[in-house]
This record gives structure tokens, sequence and C-alpha cells, in this order.
């Protein structure tokens, strides 16, 4: 069978092409951009890649580099440092608006332009050179291949980056900027002028989506910590002025760029990036936001959208045959609160006809910390109840790191169990 997806993805094209809106023109090489060309790219977060049109027209990356570029500085200065140097605040203000919070002198958030000229500034390397060559190298691994900076659109910048340069100066007259600002105007403008392509960006976008994980590389590039203070800050700030808007109509953590270019992140789903060249007021692309409002719409991808959780945690029920039976509670999917909750509540209210009970976390494949506390407390009470508890749990998800089996009595599965002909002993942790 064909997928049907590339085919829907050409019909949302086909939907959302009609003109409007303008190329921006205050960078000379984006002016010269064809502005007709349509692109789509959706990444899942286990690696399938599906296009439509200009998904491999190369562009520069523009704003689209800022939550990228606030990862690495995320990972190299940690979370709490990069929260006292640069705000978290949505400002309400066009990309370009030269202010900072009167209180602090900090830049509101690092989605606009003055907290980006700050966050490529705190990116690790001795110098502009070094600082530069580690963003390219930190977006070649996201997008999992060799990238490189469009020289003739850097200069075309730089030469007329006055807004950019006053922004860096009056940084540095705050005392919240250490390097040099022209350095920093410099190499923020290399950075907006990576280029990249709807594939690339999708797989960038993936990698946020899937925790910092690459997709396809399977490397672990950024951690949970840091993703989810992009992905915050991504939802709240990304779109400047239209952030309300956007949230409400959308719901997918995102960032547009004056090329043309617009990705989102979609947690635990999908990363997904369109690119047509004319923008609206905001400068972001008008086809580009028509695709995503489209996209949230039919795929139900608003983030407010959510899965009921609790409702599939629990996959069943049953007693084992044999002569020793056990009550196996089959469990499955990401379990958080919700979802271990209704295990719980099933555990608590279960009149037990076998002393064996077991946790069957086979199908489980994340177990969130505060799942993880509540099932050892399960057992904890199981057994003062006096029952045998067995956890079935291949991929040792259940016990706390660092502990082996923690106390538990662990099998791989419970024909393995029975085969061994082994009766649960005491817990001794
Ligand atoms: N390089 C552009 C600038 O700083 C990026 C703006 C954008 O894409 O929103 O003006």
């Amino acid at each position: 069978m064909r997928s049907p997806i590339p085919d829907y993805l050409l019909e949302v094209l086909d939907a959302c092409g009609a003109d409007a809106g303008a190329v921006a023109d205050y960078i000379p090489e984006l002016a010269a951009a064809d502005p007709d060309r349509f692109g789509i790219c959706v990444a899942t977060v286990d690696g399938a890649v599906y296009a439509a049109g200009d998904a491999d027209v190369e562009f520069t990356i523009q704003s689209m580099s800022k939550p990228f570029t606030y990862a690495l500085a995320l990972a190299d200065r940690g979370v709490d440092e990069m929260d006292e140097r640069v705000g978290v605040e949505p400002s309400g203000e066009a990309f370009n608006e030269i202010s900072l919070d009167p209180e602090t002198g900090r830049p509101r958030n690092a989605m606009i332009n003055a907290g980006a000229l700050l966050t490529h500034s705190l990116v690790d390397g001795e110098d502009a050179d070094a600082r530069s060559q580690r963003v390219l190298a930190g977006f070649s691994r996201f997008a999992g291949r060799d990238l490189v900076v469009d020289e003739d659109a850097s200069s075309s910048e730089f030469a007329s980056a006055h807004r950019n340069l006053g922004m860096a100066h009056l940084l540095k007259a705050s005392g919240v900027l250490e390097c040099d600002p022209v350095d920093v105007v410099e190499g923020y403008t290399r950075q907006c002028s990576i280029t990249v392509s709807c594939r690339d960006l999708a797989m960038m976008a993936a990698t946020l989506a899937n925790a910092g994980t690459h997709p396809l590389t399977h490397e672990r590039l950024l951690s949970r910590p840091v993703v989810r203070q992009v992905m915050s800050v991504m939802m709240t700030c990304g779109m400047y002025d239209a952030a309300g808007d956007w949230m409400t109509d959308v719901g997918i953590p995102a960032k547009s760029g004056v090329s043309g270019g617009v990705i989102g992140a979609l947690p635990g789903q999908v990363g997904i990036a369109v690119f047509s060249p004319r923008l609206d007021t905001h400068g972001s692309s008008v086809r580009g936001v028509r695709v995503f409002e489209r996209l949230s719409g039919d795929m139900g991808m608003h983030l407010m959208d959510v899965a009921q959780e609790g409702r599939s945690a629990l996959r069943g029920s049953y007693v084992s045959e044999g002569e020793d039976p056990v009550t196996v509670y089959e469990m499955q999917g990401d379990l958080r609160f919700a979802g271990a909750e209704t295990v719980v509540r099933a555990i608590a209210a279960a009149d037990h006809s076998t002393t064996r009970v077991a946790l069957d976390l086979t199908r489980v494949y994340r177990l969130h910390d505060v799942g993880r506390r509540m099932l050892l407390e399960c057992v904890r009470r199981l057994e003062l109840d006096g029952r045998d508890v067995l956890v079935i749990d291949p991929e040792r998800t259940l016990p706390p790191a660092g502990s082996a089996d923690g106390g538990l009595h662990v099998v791989d599965s419970l024909d393995e169990f029975v085969a061994a002909g082994e009766a649960p002993g005491p817990a001794t942790g």
C-alpha cells in the first residue's frame, strides 16, 4: 500500500497556496527569493519523514535559528544561569523591537532579536569564531547532516544590520553583554545565514519533539530540561506579537523566520517545517501560517487537545491459569500521574483472589518519575497486605536508577517465571 500521508500533504499545499503577502526585502539576498516556492516536511519522533512540494529547496534559517541557539546556550550554561541572563516573558512586540526589561536590563526572551543576540554570545567558545563554529556544528547535529553558512547572505545582511548593531550596543551599555557588540552581531548574522531545507528543519524540530534525541541518529543531543525550556519559550514567544492567536488557533510550539520558513515541534509526536517566502505583517510566512492552522485542525495537533492518557494506561487485568495463579495488571504507554492513578485505583479497589499479584510493564515505554513512585508505593502496600508481588519488566523500567532490581522481584515474562517454578520471595528493599 502507498502511504496516504504524502498525498495528504500535497492536498494541504494545494488548499493553502493562494498568493498573499510580500517577500522580505530588508535583507538584499531575501528580496531575490522565488516567492512561489512552497514546501513542507513532517518528521515523526521515530524517524519517518514525509515531504511534499519544495521540501529540498535551501534557504537561510533566519529566526528559526533562535530556539536552537537558545538550546545550545542552555546546554552550555545551564537553565538557571540562562534564566538570570535572558527572560522568558512574551514581549508582545515585533522581532526587532529594541526593548529590554526596564527593571533588570535583560532582554525579555530569546526569540526576539535582543535576546537572540545575547543568547548567541552565551554559547560556549573563547572568541567569535569558536562560537560560530559551535552553532554551526550544533545545528548540523540537530539536522543530521553538515550544514553550511551562505556567506553572501551573511555579508549582505551584516552590511545593513544597523538595527541589530544598535541593539547589541544597547546590551553592552546596559551591562548584560560581555563580548564585543560588533562580533556578536556578526556571529548572529552568520547564525541566521545557515542554509537549510524543510527536510533539515523538520529533523531539527523533531529532535526537540523527541525530547532531545535525534530521531534517526538516536544521539541524545539535549537534555529533557533544556528541551522543556526551549519548547515553553517557543510556545509563548515564538510567534512574536501574534503569540496569543497562534496559541489558540494552532497550539504547536513554533518559530518563524523572515526567509519564509515556519517550524513547529509537537512534543512526543512530530517536527514540522513549511517554507514559502511571502510574509504577513508579523514577518511570518502567509502560507506557512495557513498550513499550520490546517494541520493543527485536521490532525488534532493542538497541544491543549490532550490525549486521554489515564484511560489507556491500564490495558487490562487477568488471573493466570495453573496451580499457583497470579493476578496480572497489564500497563501500557507513557505512564505519568493520570495513567499511574488509574492503575493504582484499580489495584486498590480489587478484592484479590490470589496471593500473587503481578505488575506487567512490558508495554510501558516510558515511566515518568511520578509513575514510578506511585507503582513502587503500590508494591509496598500490596506486600504489607500479605501479597507476593511480581514485576514483569524486561526493560527494567520500574526499579529506581542505580539499584539493579531495587529489592523488587523482577522477571522478564510471566512464562519464564512459571517455567522456572519460582516462588516470589519477599522484597528486601
Ligand atoms: N536575521 C534576521 C534579523 O535579525 C532574522 C529575523 C527573522 O527571521 O525574524 O533581522
